[in-house]
């Protein structure tokens, strides 16, 4: 699907693909050079669903701590990235595996984040200035009237709903591309339930 395995270097350059929860993630690693537990749990699962390879994760997760010592990250985020990965812990079977990404209902349904922490859907856990900021600043949205749309889809709880009209909205230009000339059928126009759908998705529309 030309997505390839991206590599750690590459990964600020695919973030104008990520829907608002993995954007808000990589913004605020940039910023801050550290990323609370679950947040990193989150966005290291995503970057792994994109074909991120353990090698690249952990140059990917090292350079990110920029402020962190090599023997801080050592002991302390190494091999969380590893067991994400199914490369160290648990039995046979996990380690096959790893951890699965994340779906929108899982992180719908997760516990709110505390204050300083990260995770999470935006449109489910930011307050109403935050998320118009986000969107505005991060999204690039700037139409009032899908802003005021999305705010009546994250006032009815329908969080999901409002991510895929940004998503939409984003890619207005090449959806209508790829139905008019029949490239890809509703299967694959099908509402967004999951992270790295919206990833895939806004990949190959921008190619
Ligand atoms: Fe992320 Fe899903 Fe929320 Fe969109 S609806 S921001 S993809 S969790």
């Amino acid at each position: 699907d030309g997505l390839g395995a991206p590599t750690a270097d590459q990964v600020d350059a695919l973030s104008k693909h990520f829907p608002l929860c993995m954007k808000e993630m990589h913004i605020a690693l940039r910023r801050d050079a550290k990323l609370k537990y679950d947040g990193r749990e989150q966005y290291s699962v995503f970057l792994k669903g994109l074909g991120l390879s353990l090698p690249e994760a952990l140059t990917f997760w090292r350079r990110s701590f920029r402020t962190t010592t090599d023997d801080d990250f050592n002991k302390n985020y190494r091999y969380n990235v590893r067991w994400q990965y199914g490369d160290v812990g648990g039995d046979a079977n996990r380690r096959a595996h790893g951890r699965a990404p994340k779906s929108c209902q899982r992180l719908l349904t997760e516990p709110l984040p505390k204050p300083g922490q990260t995770h999470g859907c935006p449109y489910r856990t930011y307050a109403r200035e935050n998320l118009e900021r986000a969107l505005k600043d991060d999204m690039g949205v700037r139409d009032p009237q899908v802003l005021a749309q999305v705010r009546d889809d994250v006032g009815r709880q329908r969080y999901h709903v409002a991510c895929n009209r940004v998503f939409e909205h984003l890619h207005a230009r090449e959806i209508k591309k790829v139905k008019d000339e029949n490239i890809w059928g509703a299967a694959e126009l099908d509402t967004i339930l999951h992270p790295n759908t919206y990833f895939k998705r806004s990949f190959l529309l921008k190619q």
